[in-house]
């Protein structure tokens, strides 16, 4: 199917995988490691990037490349590189244009897990990162910029804090100061949000969450926009825009054009690092892909009714869901995610901390996992869990407070979820 015409839905259904005569009408899974040639000289000639095609599956797997394809043209992107997981997405999109003694800045308010990827693993491979509030104003933001900064991160709708970006504002204090904006785009997913069509660059996502919706796979995915003018900032992308000596002197940019980010990240990063997707998870992940146009919506209605529901209960302290008229993000939701967010919905019990445990472990049908935005709803105290590493001043940096329930509202019937909170409630 050619990508490119269709609308998001059918894209979910049939993009990625283009059967020809007799070949499988489902995308199959390419079990194996490796791919024949006839000569040594064809083989050679992947070797050194002259011609495309498969020889090894850690840096390319038809599978998994038909399923980086769909999630591309569902971004609206040029090209996309399916990893491990969500972590690996986001420390390759950094590290593809970053080295020791570089900089980037970082919105506070984003997931646990990047937050420490950033913070002290990258710090310790010499990369430092500036935090700052998503909520700053633009000057304010802008000073965290040095002449070493080589990229601006952020989440669409931040995991667990469900601050929305303001993804232009974002693109505009990037930009001006020369350096891609990467966005994290895993909770509101193409469907609801499309960061490329206000000014990103680059999007990332954990496809562990909706994408795959099933909580059956581990897995990320880095898609470029193929807008960002590395050349016209040359000297501060040298790993791009100068010669790889890896590659007996190719220039990305020079070779690939609008190609040269995911073809430097898969023929150097993943060549180095390796993780990547297995091609089953990748066939799971497209599973989970044919649904999501449907799946989103079911997520974001019982979401909405969710938290509807425990605004107005007198047990509850605070409730954060960017569908409430009166939530901070409200008008920003309506700018970049007019059809609905996403299914997760934070809150606080009166009472504070210890009341919210208590009601976790009293819920039935929503379960205490540390998964969130999959089909079955789930439920996680992220002080006790995902965000136990941080201290309490960088909790609050990210936006969790310490009786913060993050509640992922599941697709099942939404009376059942909220009867389930209100069993709990009442004990
Ligand atoms: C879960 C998550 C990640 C990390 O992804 P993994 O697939 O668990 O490695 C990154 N960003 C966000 C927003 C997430 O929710």
């Amino acid at each position: 199917m050619e990508n490119k015409s269709f609308s998001p839905e059918t894209i979910c259904v049939q993009g990625g995988w283009n059967p020809k005569k007799g070949e499988p009408r489902v995308l199959p899974i390419y079990q194996s490691t490796t791919f024949k040639y006839e000569t040594s000289e064809q083989m050679a000639k992947l070797f050194d990037l002259e011609e495309s095609g498969y020889f090894y599956t850690r840096l390319q797997n038809p599978t998994n490349d038909a399923v980086a394809s769909k999630i591309a043209a569902l971004e609206g992107g040029v090209a996309a590189m399916l990893t491990s997981s969500g972590q690996a997405a986001s420390f390759y999109a950094i590290f593809n244009i970053c080295s020791a003694g570089d900089h980037f800045v970082s919105a506070s308010t984003i997931y646990g897990g990047t937050f420490n990827l950033f913070a002290v693993t990258m710090k310790k491979l010499g990369i430092e990162v500036t935090f700052v509030d998503p909520d700053a104003p633009e000057e304010e933001i802008a000073k965290a910029f040095r002449p070493n900064t080589k990229a601006l991160f952020a989440e669409t709708i931040s995991n667990p804090s469900l601050v929305v970006l303001d993804i232009e504002k974002f693109a505009r204090i990037a930009h001006s100061n020369g350096v891609p904006l990467i966005i994290d785009n895993t909770f509101a997913t193409p469907i609801n949000c499309r960061p490329f069509e206000w000014g990103a660059d680059i999007v990332i996502h954990s496809t562990t969450k909706y994408m795959d919706g099933h909580a059956t796979n581990v897995g990320g995915v880095i898609v470029d926009s193929g807008n960002f003018d590395w050349d016209a900032h040359a000297d501060k992308f040298p790993g791009l825009t100068k010669p790889d000596d890896s590659y007996h002197g190719l220039t990305y940019t020079k070779s690939f054009g609008k190609g040269a980010y995911i073809t430097k990240a898969t023929a150097q990063v993943m060549r180095d690092l390796g993780s990547i997707q297995s091609p089953q998870n990748a066939f799971l992940l497209n599973l989970g892909l044919e649904t999501l146009h449907l799946r989103m919506p079911q997520h974001c209605k019982n979401a909405q009714k969710v938290a509807e529901y425990l605004h107005d209960n007198e047990k509850v302290a605070w409730v954060n869901y960017c569908g409430l008229k009166d939530n901070k993000y409200y008008e920003l939701g309506q700018k970049y995610l007019p059809n609905g967010s996403c299914g997760v919905v934070t809150f606080g019990l009166k009472g504070g901390r210890d009341v919210s445990i208590k009601f976790m472990d009293n819920l039935k049908l929503a379960a205490i996992v540390t998964h969130v935005a999959d089909a079955r709803t789930s439920v996680l105290h992220p002080a006790s869990h995902t965000h136990r590493q941080l201290t309490d001043e960088q909790l609050i940096a990210a936006g969790v407070a310490p009786d913060l329930i993050r509640f992922s509202v599941g697709i099942e019937n939404v009376n059942d979820i909220i009867a389930d909170i209100e069993q709990a409630l009442a004990k």
